[in-house]
């Protein structure tokens, strides 16, 4: 853990939220102790005890009144201290957050021993009282807290974080001191949206390119550490970021086998006389991609031709999984369900003449011409087809949608289940557009069309994000 401490008025609200700005976690002990006063009646009927009535509601403690109360008379503080902290600190380790921000460390010596490290933003006295004077709380409070910060036991692992200046110089010393928690190939809010084929999506807060599969258990393992949660990104053929980016690490695999494009892999094996994977080209995935999706065109799908798939874990353990093991079907795999990165593949390619893999190809690629709007940014089919061989595209144009528009997503005139960036369109619209689909082809067809495309979250849960797939 890392604390984030200060007096009241020092700052250290301003500095969490840089933190998280950044992409961590931050525990906010204060918002803790109240979520404990709602859930804990115990807690509760403690604080009664000693204060009376009057100090409790039905879901909380009465602020203004228990504020008034200890804010007077020191004693009545360390009493409430003694009834609350115990239960706030266990909680805390409980959760084990990467960052916590509490100013309650300096009244419990046992906790700041177990942070790594202790970042001190500190103020002088008149510019603490000017600040928490202008949060409408009375000055008594600066008093009332009057502890120096140096009592805090920890010196080893003490950073002090200079808040007299202004806000920009305390977010450098901020963004300095994060920096050595951020590995060199990590890059900061990068823009997605040049990573899709949607041409959509805000920063993410995290990106990286490792370069072999020691980068990449140590990127695993940076996750684990800081909690922050991950996306594995193809050629971002599939995926649709949302407008705020992607608030965790997008880790891109350029440079490993399953990161070369699907049409590498088809003209290579093609130059030898080996086919059965040739109709699928001209999709725009890698293979890592179409492995995750078992991506399909014209009767063709790449689990058709896979022997076995080689995967990294979040643990960083190396997985070798048989065809079958993989659990394909249709535009699915084990690896929407598992959060492992897939790194290679064996195939078993047929032997064909290498003219016919070539007017294959060939014939495919006309008719993805002819038949989808490849000239906007799009992200191939939006919904999957439904059972019973029932063709989304087919149910959406029989709604009357084929061009209709949100913004500037557009249901493709060519190809109504593409949905089409006419120039500057955000998820926001397309997700609404999903949405509008949905509700006509359920009112219309009575069908639930599920969603092809793959979402990551704003603000994702801690962990991999590629099995999240809501629109
Ligand atoms: C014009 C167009 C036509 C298309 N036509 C077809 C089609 O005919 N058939 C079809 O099935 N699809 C089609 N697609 C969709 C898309 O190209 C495929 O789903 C493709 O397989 C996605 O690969 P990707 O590398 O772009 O994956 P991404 O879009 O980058 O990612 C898709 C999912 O795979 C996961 N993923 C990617 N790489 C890995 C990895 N190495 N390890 C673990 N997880 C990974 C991601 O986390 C994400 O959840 C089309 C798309 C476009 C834009």
């Amino acid at each position: 853990m890392l604390a984030i401490t200060g007096l009241i008025g020092s700052g250290k609200s301003f500095v969490s939220s840089i933190v998280r700005e950044a992409g961590f976690e931050v525990l906010d002990a204060d918002a803790l102790a109240h979520e404990l006063y709602k859930k804990n009646a115990e807690l509760r009927k403690k604080i009664a005890q000693e204060f009376g009535d009057e100090a409790i509601t039905e879901n909380g403690v009465n602020r203004p009144y228990i504020s008034k109360l200890v804010f007077s008379d020191p004693q009545k503080l360390e009493l409430l201290e003694s009834i609350v902290y115990p239960v706030l600190q266990s909680e805390i380790e409980k959760i084990n957050p990467v960052f916590i921000e509490a100013a309650v460390l300096y009244k419990c010596p046992e906790l700041a021993k177990k942070m790594k490290e202790i970042w001190v933003v500190e103020a002088s006295e008149e510019l603490r009282k000017g600040r928490i004077l202008g949060r409408g709380i009375e000055d008594g409070r600066v008093e009332a807290q009057g502890v120096e910060s140096s009592e805090l036991r920890v010196e080893s692992c003490l950073r002090r974080i200079d808040n007299n200046g202004t806000k920009e110089e305390c977010k450098d010393k901020v963004l300095e001191l994060l920096a050595k928690y951020i590995p060199g190939i990590i890059r900061r809010d990068i823009s997605l949206r040049k990573y899709t084929t949607f041409k959509i999506g805000g920063n993410a807060k995290f990106f990286a390119e490792p370069k072999d599969i020691e980068e990449i258990r140590a990127l695993f393992a940076w996750c684990r550490e800081f909690k922050v949660p991950y996306f594995i990104l193809g050629k971002g053929s599939n995926v649709l970021f949302d407008d705020d980016g992607y608030g965790g690490i997008v880790i891109k695999l350029s440079k490993f086998i399953a990161g070369n494009s699907l049409h590498f892999l088809i003209q290579t094996v093609a130059n030898q006389g080996l086919g059965g994977l040739e109709k699928l080209e001209g999709i725009p995935g890698t293979i890592g991609g179409a492995i995750f999706m078992n991506a399909g065109a014209h009767g063709q799908q790449i689990s058709d031709c896979i022997k076995s798939v080689t995967s990294i874990t979040e643990n960083g353990e190396m997985m070798t999984r048989t065809k079958e093991e993989c659990e394909f079907s249709y535009r699915s795999s084990i690896f929407k369900r598992n959060s492992e990165l897939i790194l290679s593949a064996e195939f078993n390619f047929i032997p064909m003449r290498q003219e016919t893999i070539n007017r294959n190809r060939k014939e495919v690629l006309a008719w993805r011409k002819a038949k989808q709007p490849l000239q906007y940014p799009n992200a191939g089919s939006v919904f999957k087809n439904p059972a019973n061989n029932l063709s989304a595209g087919a149910l959406i144009e029989s709604c009357g949608l084929k061009g209709f528009s949100i913004g500037d997503a557009q249901v493709s005139e060519l190809h109504a289940n593409f949905i089409v960036n006419k120039g500057s369109a955000t998820a926001k619209d397309v997700k609404a557009l999903m949405e509008k689909i949905v509700q006509k082809v359920k009112e219309v067809h009575g069908v639930e069309l599920e969603s092809e495309i793959i979402y990551p979250p704003s603000s994702p849960a801690p962990g991999p994000s590629s099995k999240i797939q809501s629109a």
